[in-house]
Parts: structure tokens; C-alpha cells; sequence
């Protein structure tokens, strides 16, 4: 089968041909129908060979929706050609966060060696993926797979993100939303669907911003030197009450401190290696900083429901798997508004 491979570290990823994978028993094997492409990847792609986490070559994509077309030796509950999101994040399935569905927080997964789809294991930009477990799959009869697929992690990992966040997004709070590319454009919708709070949204892209409009920020602000100082005024002087940092660099995560409330809360989603101190008189009174990873399967199976409700909709452009090199090259030149998806099979 055809696969998106990233083969030698700084190297472009290409699109190889691989063995077709069998599934083993408990395994299913799927017929991707979609695949997203997310900034992670870049990263992933960006760091140096020493200490590199994952062995080379590696088939990327950690989104996918597929049909089944395979099920392992004693795999129930599923039959062939049923359309199944994948949850990513994989774990033990047994450790303490495993069994309440905190596979992102597996206890065991490193020492276990399990790997993510595309992060460590093959990944979805494939013709077929290969899923360790059933419980991984999530069904999504009806919903489009272009339109489902950014779920899996573009909208499952805002949605843990907000979610924590609701108790302080009462009415007449605010929420700050950075970046509003893949993961932000769906932050966006699902603060408007899930609490009554204003919504701003940060970006360095006009382009970007006007999306972020369409989906739902009631305000949009220039990420720029006088952006603090913007949101500031639009909050009367207090800032607000959750700032959601979708870039997570130190400019970035500078920002969401300066105009984080009293006793709000920040969460860095990006991994753009930023750091905010935390300490006495470093930020305002009570406030809370976190760095969360994905989603439970629980959050995936409630974002489905909340698309599946017409609440969140991703913006998305889609390209065939001959294609997949360009859509990499386009996002990290920015040039992708919403999330880029890959149809393998056409
Ligand atoms: P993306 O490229 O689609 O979106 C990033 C957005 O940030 C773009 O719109 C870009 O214009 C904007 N941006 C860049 N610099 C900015 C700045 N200084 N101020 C404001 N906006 C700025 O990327 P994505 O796929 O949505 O991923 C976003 C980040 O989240 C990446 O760092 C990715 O690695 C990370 N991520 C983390 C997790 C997690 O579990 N923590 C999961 C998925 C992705
Ligand atoms: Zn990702
Ligand atoms: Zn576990």
C-alpha cells in the first residue's frame, strides 16, 4: 500500500510504498477514508536526531477515520465496512488513568512502548492503518469523514481543554483563544457551543482571524506588541477568566499571562517551547497554568456528539495521498486556513 513516510530526519516526508499491514488478533485493520494533518508533525519533523523519540521510517498522520476492513481474531462488536473514528492517544487500557478513559495519561505507555498512530506507530496517511484495540474506535455512521476526522485531535484536544475550563466561563466572562489555525478555529466553536463567554481570538494572520469570525469570536485581535493592551481594554481592565494558548511559544505564552484574570486560568496546548513562570507576584492572584496532552475517549465520543449536533463544523481542505507532501509544506508555511485532510483513497 501507499504510505506518508517521514524516512530521514530533516527530510521532506514522502509517499513509499510499504507492506500491507494484517491485523493480529484484537487488532482491526481499517480503510482510511481520512486523515488530518497537524502542526504536531512538524514539530516532530523539526527536532534533532539525538534523542529523536520514535524509529525512522515512520508513517505519519495521528487523525484518521476509516472503514473496518479486517477484524483481528477475536475482535466483537464491530463488523466489517462500519466507519470508525480512531482515538489516538493509546495506552495500557488497564493502568489507573487508562480505566477512566485518560489513555492520554497512560501510566504505562512508555515503559510498555506504545505508541500513538503516527507518533511512534504507523500512522493513518495510508491506504490502510492498523489499530492495536476495538476500544480505540469511536462510530461515526452518517457524519462526513473529511468533516469528522479533525475531531480526533483538532477538536478533542480543545475540548478537554475548555471543558476544564467551563466553571470559571460563567455569564459575562471572557475566553481567549491564540491562534486560531486547526485546533483554535474548533477552540472557537466549541466555547461558543459550550459556555456563554465572549469569545476572543488571537492570530498573526488576517486570513485567520477572518475565520475565526466566521466561526464565532465575537472579537478578533492582531497578535502583535500591542495585543495585551487590546484585550485588556475589551475586558475593562480585568482580563479573562480562561486564555487558551493554541502556539504555546514564548511570545505566546507571555501574552496569555498578561492578560489572564485573577484566578483564571491558562492552558498551553502549543508545543512552541514556551515556559511561564509561576510565582508569587508573577502572575495575577490564584491563577492556574496547565499543559494538557489530547483528550480521554470518553471527550471523544462527546465532541463527535457535540458535531454530530451541529455545534462544531471544522473548516477543512482535502488532498489526495500523492498530495499529502504539499499539504505539509503548505501548513507550515501557514498557508493552511482550518485543517488540511488527506482522502487516500480519492
Ligand atoms: P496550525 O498551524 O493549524 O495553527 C497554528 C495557528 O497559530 C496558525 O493560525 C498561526 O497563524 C497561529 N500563530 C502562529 N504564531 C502566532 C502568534 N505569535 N500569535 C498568535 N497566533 C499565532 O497548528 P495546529 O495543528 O492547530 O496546532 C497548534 C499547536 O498545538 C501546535 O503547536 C501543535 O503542535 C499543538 N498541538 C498540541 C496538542 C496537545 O495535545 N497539547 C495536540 C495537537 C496539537
Ligand atoms: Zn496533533
Ligand atoms: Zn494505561
Amino acid at each position: 500500500m501507499k504510505a506518508l513516510q517521514y524516512r530521514r530526519i530533516g527530510a521532506a516526508p514522502e509517499v513509499v510504498t510499504v507492506p500491507d499491514p494484517q491485523p493480529g488478533p484484537g487488532q482491526v485493520l481499517l480503510k482510511v477514508t481520512a486523515a488530518g494533518v497537524c502542526h504536531s508533525d512538524i514539530a516532530v519533523m523539526s527536532w534533532p536526531a539525538e534523542g529523536f523519540p520514535y524509529e525512522l521510517p515512520l508513517t505519519l498522520g495521528h487523525e484518521a477515520v476509516g472503514a473496518v476492513a479486517v477484524l483481528g481474531d477475536g475482535v466483537r462488536g464491530l463488523r466489517e465496512g462500519d466507519e470508525v473514528a480512531v482515538y489516538g492517544p493509546w495506552g495500557c487500557g488497564t493502568c489507573a488513568k487508562c480505566a477512566e478513559g485518560k489513555e492520554n495519561y497512560c501510566l504505562r505507555a512508555a515503559e510498555l512502548g506504545i505508541f500513538p498512530p503516527g507518533l511512534g506507530s504507523p500512522g493513518a496517511i495510508a491506504e490502510y492503518l492498523l489499530v492495536d484495540d476495538a476500544r480505540h474506535l469511536v462510530p461515526v455512521d452518517g457524519l462526513d469523514p473529511v468533516a469528522t476526522v479533525p475531531l480526533t485531535d483538532a477538536g478533542l484536544t480543545p475540548y478537554h481543554a475548555v471543558k476544564r475550563a467551563l466553571p470559571r466561563l460563567v455569564p459575562g466572562s471572557t475566553a481567549v483563544v491564540i491562534g486560531t489555525g486547526g485546533l483554535g478555529h474548533v477552540a472557537v466553536q466549541l466555547l461558543r457551543a459550550m459556555s456563554p463567554a465572549r469569545v476572543i481570538a488571537l492570530d498573526i494572520s488576517e486570513e485567520k482571524l477572518a475565520l475565526a469570525r466566521a466561526v464565532g469570536a465575537h472579537e478578533t485581535v492582531l497578535s502583535d506588541g500591542q495585543a495585551v493592551g487590546k484585550v485588556r481594554d475589551l475586558t475593562g481592565g480585568t482580563g479573562a477568566e480562561a486564555v487558551f494558548d493554541f502556539v504555546g511559544a514564548e511570545a505566546t505564552v507571555r501574552t496569555a499571562g498578561a492578560v489572564v484574570a485573577v484566578e483564571g486560568e491558562v492552558g498551553i496546548v502549543g508545543i512552541g517551547g514556551g515556559t511561564l513562570p509561576v510565582g508569587f507576584g508573577s502572575l495575577p492572584f490564584e491563577v492556574s497554568v496547565t499543559a494538557p496532552y489530547w483528550g480521554s475517549r470518553g471527550e471523544l465520543i462527546e465532541v463527535i456528539g457535540l458535531a454530530r449536533a451541529g455545534a462544531v463544523a471544522v473548516h477543512t481542505e482535502t488532498y489526495s495521498l500523492d498530495e499529502a507532501p504539499r499539504a505539509y509544506e503548505r501548513l507550515h508555511a501557514g498557508e493552511v486556513n482550518g485543517r488540511a485532510v488527506i482522502v487516500p483513497h480519492g
